[in-house]
């Protein structure tokens, strides 16, 4: 690695902190944290900004801060720590923004039950989060005899009514995206990458039927442009049909305006002591060891709490039957990463109900982190000031112990640990 600071070969004869001269490790760590909660908040304005919405605040803070991290520019810690708590403040306006962009164009999300079956003829099986690409495709395939299939965060869009309306999206395929290179082997389709995550490299058995588009290319895959899927449809045509496959059904779409209309029933049902707890497990999903820790937790909480959930790391569990609490689901999908926003308008409108903090509310906070929209968010609820937040499966690297430490003492952040101890700790605290 090169050090721009000296000039030289990081760690070589005369540095003294590898690639970081001048800087003490825990100002790295800040700075890191920035830049990842900055490529998060980049995410999210871009899908905003596709669909016609912007934000000069925004745009100002990632100058402000990108020049922040420059080398020797900005010594001061608590500089520094309020820099990555503003970067949770901006991230929030960020969604929101990109919430009002997908409510504006695609009309407020609705309870959907989506089917994990296939339906016999051509197929197109799309990932990623870009709503707008999949709107395009929808309306370039339909009444071509192809079906459209949504692949681990892209679920979601079924509860759109603009994009549901198109009776050719047919379902939900496979799982979350450390399962592609299984899924996409045996969807005989064309595959649709429209953001992250796609795994690398592809294996030559799907590669040449896959294809990327917007930010996302990948060597040997064929790059779309924008708006433009008429290689794609043909391409599907060309290939082998799909069975004929039941699925099962899971229910996604539960935005805050549809939870919000469940209110009344759901502080009825905690009032009467019927829902005792919330649990939020959500985040990202990865193909690393120790994440079967989200799959137990969510099966072993207990049946008188409701467990809401977002982003992919929730198909490790979302096609088990969790049922009912008063006609309330005890598994409530809010969504895509992005909609944490409206996780976060439930946890304030409920606040409010019940005349408390949202610390106060019976919810339990349980994030799987692996890329950086999960870490932009992590900061926003930093931010919102939510206290004694579980992550896992292990610490971030980019987190010192030092600023780890701060953060533990300032917002009791806390590291998994074992399903049963958590759940342990988190309803003995419930009890008292
Ligand atoms: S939720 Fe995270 S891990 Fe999953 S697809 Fe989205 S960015 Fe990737």
């Amino acid at each position: 690695m090169f050090c721009y600071q000296c000039e030289q070969t990081a760690g070589g004869k005369g540095c003294t902190q590898v690639g970081v001269c001048g800087k003490d490790a825990d100002i790295q760590s800040l700075q890191d944290t920035l830049i990842f909660g900055l490529k998060g908040i980049a995410a999210y304005a871009y899908h905003a900004r596709e669909l016609g919405y912007k934000d000069e605040e925004v745009d100002g803070f990632m100058h402000d801060a990108l020049f922040k991290t420059l080398t020797n520019v900005n010594f001061d810690l608590n500089d520094h720590l309020g820099s990555v708590l503003e970067c949770g403040r901006i991230n929030l306006k960020v969604m929101e923004l990109l919430d009002q962009a997908h409510t504006a164009k695609f009309g407020n999300p609705q309870p959907t039950p989506v089917d994990t079956g296939t339906r016999g003829g051509p197929g197109i099986l799309v990932t990623g989060h870009d709503l707008l690409d999949l709107y395009e495709l929808l309306k370039q395939s339909e009444g071509k005899g192809i079906n459209i299939y949504t692949h681990g965060e892209m679920l979601p869009a079924h509860a759109y009514p603009e994009l549901k309306k198109f009776n050719h999206l047919a379902g939900n395929y496979g799982g979350a995206w450390q399962e592609q290179k299984i899924e996409f082997n045996q969807f005989s389709g064309a595959i649709l990458v429209t953001t992250n995550c796609v795994q690398v490299p592809p294996p030559n058995t799907y590669l040449n039927r896959l294809f990327t588009t917007g930010v996302v290319s990948v060597a040997g895959a064929t790059h779309l442009e924008r708006g433009d899927f008429s290689m794609l449809i043909e391409k599907a045509l060309s290939l082998p049909a799909l069975p004929e496959a039941k699925g099962k059904k899971i229910t996604t779409g539960f935005h805050h305006t549809a939870i919000l209309g469940l209110a009344d029933k759901i502080v009825a049902a905690v009032k009467q002591g019927k829902i005792r707890r919330f649990f939020l497990i959500g985040g990202c999903d990865g193909a690393k060891p120790g994440r079967n820790y989200y799959t137990e937790l969510a099966e072993k909480v207990p049946q008188d709490c409701v467990i809401l959930t977002l982003a992919c790391g929730k198909y490790r569990f979302n096609k088990l039957d969790f049922g009912e609490i008063d006609g309330i689901p005890r598994l409530i999908d809010i969504g895509q990463c992005n909609n944490a926003y409206s996780a976060i308008q439930v946890a304030l409108a409920l606040a409010k109900v019940f005349n408390c903090s949202v610390n106060e509310l019976p919810l339990s906070i349980i994030l799987s982190w692996f890329e950086q929209k999960a870490v932009a968010i992590l900061l926003t609820l930093l931010y919102l000031g939510v206290k004694g937040m579980r992550i896992g499966p292990t610490p971030p690297a980019f987190l010192s112990p030092k600023v780890f430490s701060v953060l533990q003492e300032k917002f009791d952040l806390r590291l998994i640990q074992t399903p049963q101890k958590d759940l342990e700790e988190i309803l003995g605290v419930n009890r008292a």
